[in-house]
């Protein structure tokens, strides 16, 4: 396959339910998508789902189109390759922006599927129909509120919840949701908020008593020493998600014990060549994965879908509906979870047609390589 054009669109989608996590709240979410094309006129499609802030990791919306445009474009334009991987590989040169290459890694892959007419869950390497989902609740203004929305995910038939915690929001919410359900699979992720101190401690410790399934990123993403000496102290898993950005963090994870679960994002990691090879590894190592999200609109949570189909991801991804975070979505059909599932599409690519008019209308910016001058960008071959 040869890529003869890329187009970029900045669309920005409002949320039902506004979310907080740890380092900041909103209600819209912008998130850039990529269209590339092959010299036969067949479309794949990948989303930059990177927040718009530089509070979960260094990129931002701005640093992604900055990147796609006068980077990642020009590395991949004209290319050709059988296989994504060698694609991928023209814009092996870009280090970090992790989340920019996983958006251009995912057009990549539904184009390569979609040309070979299977399932992008199939061309991963995927065995499963459906994927179990879970669902991920914000800081909430009270527990009251946080012990309704619990109510109306676990009606909706989801069977983990997890829950976003902060210092000053953590042992009395969770133990109020696990009083209230004390049968749920229930986690809580951090978000690498806490100091490595004694008052950290005293929280995880009492946490510890709370039949939590993991403690997802307790502390700062560098710091896999903490990590190590936390998971050595209780029986709870430490799952990790920030500190995993590359292979070579992964193997640091395994070598040192700083967690016995890992949080795959295809975002976070630099996309889906990449999230396979840390789902083989976390494998080998004996390691159950799951998917976390980060509020994809429907051409990323359905990537996300793909990849949870893979045998070693154990645990519930974050793949739920669409739905519940969006009022409309960027694909047909939506991604819907029934019973706190969702079935892995057979069709071609990522399975959904994409809505391309929508996603037209509604872009804020767009960028189209047969418009520019592409060769004046700043990527020179090396
Ligand atoms: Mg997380």
């Amino acid at each position: 396959m040869r890529v003869t054009r890329v187009r970029l669109f900045a669309l920005r989608q409002e949320l039902r339910h506004s979310f907080e996590t740890s380092s900041h709240r909103k209600s819209g979410i912008e998130h850039l998508l990529v269209e590339v094309t092959d010299e036969d006129g067949r479309c794949g499609w990948g989303e930059i789902a990177t927040p718009s802030d530089p509070y979960f990791g260094a990129e931002t919306t701005a640093t992604a189109w900055d990147i796609a445009t006068r980077y990642l474009v020009p590395a991949l334009l004209g290319a050709e390759g059988d296989e994504p991987a060698e694609l991928e590989a023209t814009w092996a040169r870009v280090r970090g922006h992790e989340f920019a290459r996983a958006g251009f890694s995912g057009a990549v892959w539904d184009l390569f599927s979609r040309r070979r007419g299977i399932a992008l869950a199939t061309a991963l390497g995927g065995t499963r129909d459906e994927v179990v989902a879970g669902v991920s609740l914000g800081i909430e203004p009270s527990i009251d509120e946080l012990l309704s929305q619990v109510e109306l995910q676990r009606a909706a038939g989801y069977p983990r919840v997890k829950l976003k915690i902060a210092p000053g929001w953590d042992v009395e919410p969770v133990r109020a949701v696990r009083d209230a359900h004390p049968d749920l699979d229930l986690h809580v992720d951090a978000n690498g908020a806490y100091p490595d101190d004694d008052d950290s401690a005293a929280v995880f410790a009492q946490l510890d008593t709370q039949g939590l399934t993991m403690i997802e990123q307790p502390f700062a993403p560098r710091e896999l020493v903490a990590h190590a000496a936390l998971q050595a102290r209780i029986g709870t898993a430490v799952c990790l998600d920030e500190s995993v950005v590359a292979l070579g963090d992964l193997r640091t994870m395994i070598r040192l014990r700083a967690g016995r679960i890992l949080n795959i994002k295809v975002s976070r990691m630099g996309g889906l060549t990449v999230a396979k090879a840390a789902h083989d590894l976390a494998v080998e190592a004996g390691i159950p994965v799951w998917c976390g999200g980060m509020h994809e609109f429907g051409v990323g949570r359905a990537a996300n879908v793909a990849i949870s189909a893979l045998p070693g991801f154990l645990l519930p991804s974050d793949v739920s509906g669409s739905d519940k975070y969006y009022v409309d979505d960027i694909v047909a059909p939506a991604v819907t979870a029934v019973e706190g599932r969702v079935q892995v599409p057979h069709g071609p690519g990522i399975g959904h047609d994409v809505l391309v008019e929508r996603i037209e209308r509604g872009a804020s910016r767009t960028y189209d390589s047969a418009d520019v001058a592409v060769r004046d960008a700043a990527f020179t071959r090396g």
